[in-house]
């Protein structure tokens, strides 16, 4: 069996300012139908990976300097946050990033904004989100503002789910969250990889629970790859063990 490569991260640098080198040449790989984990500690490199890839980086003043990004195949480095969107890819960003005065329902309706194929299929994939979500549908009038960490979550991973994406890049989801949450997260884009097989790219300095969610990881330290793996082999490495799973 080969897998098919969607997302080919080669040798890229970042630079942000024009000056602060934070990437110094990190390649990886995003099969489809995987959950691919991204690890290492605060400052490693994740989030700014991420926005390399979702195109994010330019309002950070930030640059990737050297290196290729593709998708399918396709050179996708020039590409806008929205062109990104509607090639398949889109990012959840650490910290949540709701509209906290917009209802929870309105918040996933945001997400279908790139979306040309009418109020029927939108609606069917709203449905499909709370099947995915069904404490979101619970709390759908709700004001997302007054929603908990746990369902804000939630709410913005449904939002990305909104735009039919084909590979999500999830940045730490379990930030701020208690255990059990985070293992209900967890479980959730689970499912919608094996299901729905959506693939998924996700951040996380949570590497316990990562590795064990995960098919392959990556360990970033200092902007440099420094591990990579099948999970399950990571997750009996002595490094890992002693560096970063006693961590979490
Ligand atoms: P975290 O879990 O804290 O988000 P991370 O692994 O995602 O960590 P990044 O956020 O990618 O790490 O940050 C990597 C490095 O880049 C850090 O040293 C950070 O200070 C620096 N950095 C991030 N954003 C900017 C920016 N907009 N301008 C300058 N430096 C930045």
């Amino acid at each position: 069996r080969t897998e098919e490569t969607l997302l080919e991260v080669n040798n890229i640098e970042v630079i942000y300012n024009h000056v602060i080198l934070v990437l110094k040449g990190v390649s990886l790989t995003v099969p489809k139908g995987g959950i691919t984990a991204l690890l290492g500690g605060n400052g490693a490199g994740k989030t700014t990976t991420l926005k390399s890839i979702s195109n994010l980086l330019h309002s950070e003043r930030g640059e990737v300097t050297k290196g290729t990004i593709s998708y399918r195949g396709d050179r996708v480095q020039d590409l806008s946050p929205s062109d990104m969107v509607k090639r398949g890819v889109i990012q959840v960003m650490e910290g949540r990033h709701c509209f906290e005065h917009l209802t929870v329902e309105e918040n996933l309706l945001t997400g279908a904004y790139t979306r040309r194929d009418g109020r029927g299929a939108i609606a069917d994939d709203l449905e499909l989100v709370y099947t995915y979500f069904p404490r979101l549908k619970e709390r759908r009038k709700s004001q997302a503002g007054y929603t908990s960490g746990g369902e804000q979550q939630m709410c913005a991973i449904g939002r990305a789910l909104m735009s039919r994406p084909e590979t999500i890049l999830l940045d730490e989801p379990s930030m701020g969250l208690a255990p059990q949450l985070v293992e209900e997260i967890f479980t959730i884009v689970k499912n919608l990889n094996e299901r729905e097989g959506v693939s998924f790219l996700l951040a996380e300095q949570n590497t316990n629970v990562a590795l064990r969610f995960a098919h392959h990881g990556y360990i970033l330290e200092s902007g440099r790859v420094v591990m990579e793996g099948p999970a399950a082999e990571l997750r009996e490495n002595p490094d890992v063990k002693e560096f970063y799973l006693g961590m979490s």
